[in-house]
């Protein structure tokens, strides 16, 4: 197995150009003062379609050869993936098409059908989805994207921290919203090209701390699906490239608590004016229990990947509502 490296996050970086939006690197000073560090925010949360997945998808979609375009392209997904496989392939001219579960919000099918794809319905708790998905692969020829452990997948999520590093320069510690590694792992290869005495953290939530114990264990540890709030970072287990990238490159992985995440909702809603979705929070969730428990040393550099924004208003203004 040949693992993506930095090579191949440079390439998909050509490939974005012109597509993904280069998204703005925010400052706070209430959070440089609170946490006594030099925050930058790299905001997904104002990547097309919302979130950092557009980057991976697209990039995936542009290397398909002209028969892979033709027949196109099929993802299994109810969140950010659906979304920027849709997007991607309309853009690309392309057909997709996204299997996602018939109790899937309303707002993500239509969001999802809205950018063009065909969405294909399953019964979550009668058929097997990877089944379902790989017949209908074979029965059209369409070419599977998985949401993080391929290759291109990784090496263009890579794009966004190689864009934060090369705005900001070499930063003392890089944050990274952690589900199935395809970002934490680009964001690593990037991160150790452009500034190799960074260290770099991956952030997942408590309940589901696969990451952390796949780590620790030295290889991939599988969990049941788990209770959170942050329902981008619900996976299972790690890729089989993302582990490989993260247990060379990554520092640790750290875990914070759904209250936690709150805290960070409710920070950037009221310090920086955004919305960002319970999963986009983990990262700087993480980096401030990090800090406070750890302070900094003085004018230390911190980099923080808020990974996107797509949050039900109702479900948002409910949590922020929490005391
Ligand atoms: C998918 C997703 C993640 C997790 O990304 P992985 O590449 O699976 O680790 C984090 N945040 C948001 C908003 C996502 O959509």
């Amino acid at each position: 197995m040949q693992l993506p490296s930095y090579d191949d996050v440079i390439a998909a970086a050509a490939r974005l150009e012109g597509h993904a939006h280069r998204t703005p690197v925010l400052r706070s000073g209430t959070a440089d003062a609170r946490w006594g560090a030099s925050f930058f925010f790299k905001c997904e949360n104002f990547q097309r379609m919302g979130a950092f997945k557009f980057r991976g998808a697209f990039n995936a979609l542009s290397r398909f050869d002209a028969a892979q375009r033709r027949a196109g392209a099929i993802a299994f997904s109810s969140g950010n993936h659906a979304q920027a496989m849709a997007l991607s392939a309309r853009l690309l001219g392309m057909p997709v098409v996204i299997v996602m579960p018939k109790d899937a919000p309303a707002a993500k099918l239509a969001a999802t059908r809205g950018y063009g794809a065909e969405v294909v319905l399953y019964d979550r708790f009668t058929e097997d989805r990877e089944a379902l998905t790989k017949r209908l692969a074979t029965e059209r020829g369409m070419t599977l994207v998985p949401p993080y452990d391929h290759p291109d997948v990784i090496a263009g999520q890579g794009t966004a921290a190689k864009e934060l590093i090369e705005e900001t320069g070499p930063l003392d510690r890089l944050y990274i919203c952690l589900g199935g590694g395809g970002l934490t792992s680009g964001s690593a290869l990037a991160a150790r090209a452009l500034s190799p005495q960074c260290k770099v953290y991956g952030v997942e939530p408590e309940a589901g701390n696969d990451g952390q114990q796949s780590l620790r264990a030295g290889r991939i540890v599988h969990i049941e699906t788990p209770k959170t709030i942050a329902d981008g970072a619900q996976t299972q287990y790690l890729g089989e490239y993302t582990f490989g990238i993260i247990r060379r490159d990554v520092d640790d992985i750290l875990t914070v608590s759904d209250a936690q995440l709150v805290e960070s909702m409710r920070f950037f809603a009221e310090r920086m004016k955004m919305v960002v979705e319970p999963t986009g929070c983990l990262a700087f969730a993480g980096a401030c229990a990090a800090l406070q428990e750890n302070p900094p040393a003085s004018g230390e550099k911190v980099g923080v990947i808020i990974s996107g924004g797509n949050v039900d208003l109702t479900r948002y203004a409910e949590l922020l509502a929490q005391p």
